[in-house]
């Protein structure tokens, strides 16, 4: 078995849901006793939350580099970066290491493309939602037709992942908001809904929409176990 390593901490409220998923795929493709080879390096949410806000890119960009190359020196044979919105440095993260970097987005549109969805609304922080790094690799390198909420909707959904979601917070109010939003996205016609941030599937499950629910967080865990699991 390959070992896989995590960036994570970001926040550890996901970083959480990825131990559990992988663990437990683990269990149920090898037998009983067996767990998943993992490092995780589980980073300090606040410093990097305060950079984010901030514009300052090329500061994370270190921290993530950094964290990468411990990864790497500690004998992981993969990275995760258990995060959406911090794919923005996944250019810088694989110049700097020689690790394969599994894309958070890749694991998510293979699972679209499989469902035969070609319209699909993007969910995630609003890095994710509004900048071309992420709708971007959906587009180009899957051909999907990407659509995002609204501006009033993506203020909410923002507020809701940062001042809740990574604090543990899981509010039915917010769940109602979320579901309204996915609504007025299916009304648009989208076939699919990536929930494009770690922690939205804390919060939103399948039966919170009329059509397919997409997470990354597991689809990405599940993607970390196959190649792990691989030859
Ligand atoms: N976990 C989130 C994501 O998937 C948001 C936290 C972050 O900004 O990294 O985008």
């Amino acid at each position: 078995m390959k070992t896989i390593g995590i960036i994570g901490g970001m926040s550890w409220e996901s970083s959480a849901q990825y131990y559990q998923q992988i663990n437990r795929a683990v269990r149920d493709r090898l037998g009983p006793a067996h767990s998943a080879r993992l490092l995780m390096d589980s980073l300090d949410f606040g410093p990097i939350a305060q950079l984010q806000a901030a514009g300052d890119w090329e500061e994370l960009a270190h921290i993530m580099v950094d964290s990468a190359q411990r990864l790497e020196a500690g004998g992981a044979d993969c990275l995760l970066l258990a995060t959406n919105t911090m794919h923005k440095l996944a250019d810088e993260i694989e110049d700097a290491c020689d690790l394969p970097l599994l894309h958070i987005g890749d694991a998510a549109a293979d699972a679209v493309c499989a469902e035969g969805i070609t319209k699909i609304a993007l969910l995630g922080t609003a890095f994710t939602m509004e900048e071309d790094f992420y709708r971007e690799r959906l587009e180009e390198y899957h051909g999907l037709d990407v659509i995002i909420p609204e501006a009033d909707d993506r203020a909410d959904i923002h507020r809701i992942i940062y001042d809740e979601l990574i604090a543990g917070e899981v509010l039915d109010a917010s769940r109602e908001i979320y579901r309204a939003i996915i609504a007025r996205l299916v009304a648009e016609g989208a076939q699919g809904i990536i929930l494009g941030c770690t922690e939205i599937g804390l919060l939103v499950s399948e039966s919170d929409s009329a059509v397919p629910i997409f997470d990354t967080a597991r689809l990405h865990a599940m993607a970390a176990v196959d190649f792990a699991l691989s030859d």
